[in-house]
């Protein structure tokens, strides 16, 4: 065999396993179609999105929060140009990385479409029309997802368009219409109602990030009506857009059934991710994807139905997010030379970039509730937090789920400023088995917006938050 491992696809998931495989001495060979590597997360995804958040942060505060600093600003302009092209350096910077780090550790790289002529030999299909064949012991798909389109709403790219033309816009949209509360459309409606857009957002659940706790749904609804004056049709159906000339026109029934009809310049259809697996040739090697969402079937080991080709990211069951996609890529390697790798998918954290950012861990009070589990919750608010107060960040909350019995923490649910970052010590409590009351006896510097998880831990234990 030419290879120990191919991996088909350098996104998140593809790009760590192989790194992975090749620091445990395997001789490792990654497929990318595409010229850069990074897959949707690099290119047109977490890190894109994050520097236009970013962006967009910077001058909405200049244009409505500086003032109360004392800080004064005439002619504040934003040029978007510039903005896009320093999103671009953020993408050239990342995915030059990624070659680096393949060269580094001698991953041999192809660009072109992989697919399996058999379960052991990869044609490799390059832009020119040639190809190559090459063969492995074991093969990793992690081939991603791609936006999901609705069957009665054509994507024209120009007017009605994805995230991926959302992150390229060459305007600030008068009145963007996003489809679908969502992380990605709510990530970027935030970017655009910051720039000055009027954002509508058009839902069919009753609530946003609905697979969230039902409490960050409402409150973060709540904050961007307030702080962005975005606008959210819930309980909305649509039945579709028409784009002519400069504007698009979307069409939904409200949740009595009736017709209403919303115009602007722009429409991004963020209704979730559909696995990409065209191209793949798995009719070659018998696989067949589920109906629904077209993932691929995997067992617990991430291994296909075929001995020696696994699965993982996007491409398979679960949360379609970067960091999964990362520890399963990590996992398969592992399990390859023989290791007993573990993922608890329970502990994958979630995490929304709006601002306040909403951030979550483990069971949602809903899915105990469900469970019939015997639970406590303790909240605390950021409006208590004194670090909350001197940057003006006062919206939002921490809350904290515990068994009544043992009072080992089973949820934390957060939307508040940095509750991207402070989520990261819940995980790591959550997967030490930690007790509310042992976040609650850590000591947390003061003042930081950490103190926040520590106030409601200790309200989850005996309603002993000091400052509430
Ligand atoms: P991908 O990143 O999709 O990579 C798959 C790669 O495979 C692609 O490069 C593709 O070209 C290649 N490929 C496909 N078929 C073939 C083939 N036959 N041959 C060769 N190459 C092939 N997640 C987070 O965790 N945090 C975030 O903040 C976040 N923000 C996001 C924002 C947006 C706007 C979007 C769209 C997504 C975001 N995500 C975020 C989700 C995240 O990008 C994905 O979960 C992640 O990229 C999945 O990684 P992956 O390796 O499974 O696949």
């Amino acid at each position: 065999m030419q290879y120990d491992v191919i991996v088909i696809g350098s996104g998140p998931g593809g790009y760590v396993g192989a790194i992975r495989c090749a620091q445990l001495g395997l001789k490792t060979a990654v497929i990318e179609k595409y010229s850069t590597f990074g897959g949707t997360c690099l290119n047109v995804g977490c890190i894109p999105s994050k520097a236009l958040l970013d962006t967009s942060e910077h001058y909405h505060n200049a244009a409505h929060n500086f003032e109360t600093h004392g800080i004064e600003l005439s002619n504040l302009k934003i040029d978007v140009k510039k903005m896009i092209d320093r999103k671009n350096d953020v993408i050239a910077q990342n995915t030059a990385g990624i070659t680096f780090l393949f060269k580094k550790n001698k991953i041999d790289a192809y660009e072109g479409v992989g697919s399996f002529v058999d379960k052991n030999t990869i044609k490799v299909t390059k832009s020119d029309g040639s190809t190559e064949e090459l063969k492995a012991k074991n093969v990793i798909i992690a081939t991603g997802s791609k936006p999901t389109e609705l069957p009665f709403l054509p994507i024209d790219k120009k007017r009605i368009i994805t995230s991926t033309e959302a992150l390229n816009l060459q305007e600030v949209p008068k009145h963007l219409i996003v489809i679908g509360g969502g992380v990605i459309g709510l990530e970027l409606g935030s970017v655009y109602a910051r720039l000055g857009a009027k954002v509508s957002v058009v839902e069919f659940a009753k609530s946003i990030i609905g697979t969230m706790d039902g409490g960050l749904g409402k409150e973060l609804q709540r904050v961007l009506k307030k702080n962005l004056g975005m606008e959210f049709f819930l309980g909305h159906k649509v039945t579709g857009a028409t784009a002519k000339g400069k504007k698009v026109t979307v069409t939904a029934e409200d949740p009595k059934g009736q017709a209403i009809e919303l115009e602007g310049d722009y429409c991004i259809v963020s209704v979730g991710r559909t696995a990409y697996t065209a191209g793949l040739g798995l009719e070659n090697i018998g696989i067949e994807t589920e109906e629904r969402g077209n993932k691929i079937p995997v067992n617990e080991h991430l291994e296909t139905s075929v001995e020696g080709v696994y699965a993982i990211g996007d491409v398979v069951k679960g949360a379609m997010l970067a960091h999964k996609a990362e520890d399963e890529g990590i996992y398969v390697a592992e399990r390859i030379v023989g290791q007993k790798p573990h993922i608890d998918y329970n502990l994958i954290p979630g995490v929304v970039y709006t601002w306040p950012e909403v951030a979550s861990v483990g069971k949602t009070e809903e899915q105990l509730k469900e469970a019939g589990a015997k639970y406590k919750s303790g909240s605390f608010s950021f409006k208590a937090s004194g670090r909350a107060k001197a940057s003006g960040d006062t919206d939002g909350f921490v809350k904290v789920l515990a068994d009544s019995e043992t009072d080992e923490v089973l949820g934390v649910h957060i939307i508040g400023p940095r509750a991207a970052d402070i989520i990261a010590e819940a995980v790591v409590a959550m997967e030490y088995r930690a007790s509310a009351e042992d976040i609650g006896r850590i000591c947390h510097a003061h003042p930081t917006f950490t103190e926040a998880l520590k106030e409601a831990a200790l309200a989850a234990t005996a309603n002993r938050a000091i400052h509430a």
